[in-house]
């Protein structure tokens, strides 16, 4: 599989998709959507399951040193406190006074137009692909209007977060082109406040998790007391998180209400840090492809020391190649004994372990790989998109559509179709057969329509194999016809045959 190239046309594609065959809708649509708000539909919610416990499988059922969690979604509101959220998580925000709409200032980039050295004005764009031609030609545009000769200097694009107050009245807001209704960046919590119990004053606030990781460090103790873990060791939850996102956009890529699959792996404060994290980077990747992103199409980021948070040793950020260009979908943070010594101080309670090994007590260092699901459905969507050109029934080219999915992940790993419905023998050896996989794996019965529109009907939801049930079936050998999504190769298989072959290919 190829690293998808970014592009609009693909989000708009996959968009469509998603919603035609019942992946994703917008959330109330009935009520006009709901910005932020997603919902999985059939096919969906089988691709989100299938995913979730590939991951459940690989890092906790496969592993000695992983112990599962899942905590509740409300906690404590003292946990958030104790974790820095309540003070410190929030996002730049910045206004348009004129047309009300709100950007993320570090997603809002702008740059100084200048012409034989001269500041004639200033150009701002939205965070996107293209930004800087987007820029660029606002500037030529700018220089045109203004009927200045002279050249054109190079366009610099800075955050909005650096602009010195006296260039806040200078750039124009993206919404109307016009300098002077932008206003300065504040801080915007991006927690969501609920009340618990019957009382409505500020005492019963409390918080919808903005992660998952903070009920792990809240149960360490419990985990480390009733368990027999070891250094080192991991605890490992799936679960919603929910942020109150300035700017949710491009699709699933960032919403309001998301999950995630997020691992604390406790270590010695004396352990080898940097290599343990080398061998956590490449794990994940690893994981990345065995679930069918291509290798190309993943690269990594590395913090700059000087933008890291006071406690982090190190951050990696594992970038995939989105529709809508380079973006993170896996962070993988080493962040020493900041959070259990945090919570030791607030708790009161000791957040220490015994080592057996080194027979010391200490409160342990942590390296958190932390994972969106959603982002990774978006990925393992685009990286699966494809249009290619197949011969129909009647031999004429057309093309087709396809999502050439991981059979692991597939939300339908095969479709069973009788050559004619109107043949009861053969529909009878199809449903024999169907029944029989389904108490296996998630597969479909189809028998309405030419054979040819049943197969692209499952091409498009991204269903590995097809088998049809013929004459030969029910008259000679009983061999199946087992079709190959990607290739449209046929060939015939036994029953028992067939069943191996799934088997590998599914589970293997
Ligand atoms: P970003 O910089 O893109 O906002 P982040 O650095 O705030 O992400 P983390 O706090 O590290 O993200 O969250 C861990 C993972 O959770 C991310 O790598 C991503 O896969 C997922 N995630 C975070 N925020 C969202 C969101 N709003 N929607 C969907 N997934 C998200």
């Amino acid at each position: 599989m190829k690293a998808p190239a970014p592009s609009d046309t693909l989000m708009e594609d996959i968009v469509g998709l998603c919603k035609r065959r019942g992946f994703i809708f917008q959330s109330s649509e009935i009520y006009g959507g709901y910005n932020g708000f997603y919902d999985y539909g059939p096919l969906g919610v089988e691709l989100r399951n299938n995913i979730k416990q590939a991951w459940w499988r690989d890092f906790v059922q496969c592993r000695d040193d992983m112990e599962g969690l899942d905590s509740t979604i409300i906690m404590h509101p003292k946990i958030w406190k104790a974790s820095g959220h309540v003070d410190g998580f929030s996002d730049p925000l910045v206004d348009c006074k004129e047309s009300k709409l709100r950007y993320r200032a570090d997603q809002l980039f702008f740059a100084p137009v200048r012409v034989d050295g001269e500041i004639i004005g200033y150009v701002s764009v939205i965070e996107c692909i293209d930004q800087q031609e987007v820029a660029e030609k606002a500037a030529a545009e700018m220089k045109r209007k203004m009927a200045k000769q002279g050249e054109l200097g190079t366009i610099e694009l800075k955050e909005y977060t650096e602009a010195k107050p006296e260039q806040y009245e200078l750039i124009p807001s993206p919404a109307t082109g016009k300098p002077g209704s932008l206003t300065e960046p504040r801080e915007f919590k991006l927690m969501f406040e609920t009340k618990v119990g019957p009382l409505a004053d500020d005492s019963a606030t409390a918080y919808l998790r903005p992660e998952t990781a903070q009920g792990i460090f809240a149960n360490y103790k419990n985990i480390v007391d009733t368990g027999r873990v070891k250094i080192p060791f991991g605890i490992a939850q799936i679960g919603k998180a929910f942020r109150n996102e300035i700017t949710p956009r491009n699709f699933i890529f960032r919403s309001r209400e998301f999950e995630q699959m997020e691992i604390e792996y406790f270590i010695s404060p004396h352990a080898d840090w940097k290599t343990l994290h080398r061998e956590w980077i490449d794990t994940c990747t690893d994981w990345l492809v065995s679930i069918g992103l291509p290798r190309e199409g993943i690269s990594e980021d590395i913090h700059p020391e000087d933008k890291l948070a006071f406690y982090s040793q190190a951050t990696t950020d594992l970038m995939f190649q989105f529709p809508h260009g380079e973006q993170e979908l896996w962070g993988i943070a080493c962040r020493s004994d900041y959070d259990l010594k945090q919570h030791q101080e607030h708790s009161g309670k000791s957040m220490t372990i015994f080592d057996e090994t080194t027979k010391e007590k200490y409160v342990p260092h942590v390296i958190e790989p932390s994972l969106g699901v959603d982002r990774t459905l978006l990925a393992v969507l685009s990286a699966a998109y494809t249009e290619d050109e197949v011969p129909n029934d009647k031999g004429k080219v057309e093309k087709r559509v396809l999502l050439k999915f991981s059979p692991k992940i597939a939300p339908v790993k095969a479709a069973i179709f009788p050559l004619l419905k109107n043949k009861p023998e053969l529909v009878e050896a199809a449903k024999k057969l169907y029944e029989k996989l389904q108490r296996r794996w998630n597969v479909f019965y189809d028998a309405s329509g030419a054979i040819g529109r049943r197969y692209r009907r499952q091409d498009e939801i991204g269903t590995p194999f097809g088998i049809t049930i013929d004459f030969d079936t029910i008259e000679k050998d009983g061999t199946v016809t087992l079709r190959d999504r990607d290739t449209c190769e046929q060939r015939r298989v036994t029953e028992d045959e067939l069943i191996k072959f799934l088997d590998e290919q599914i589970n293997g």
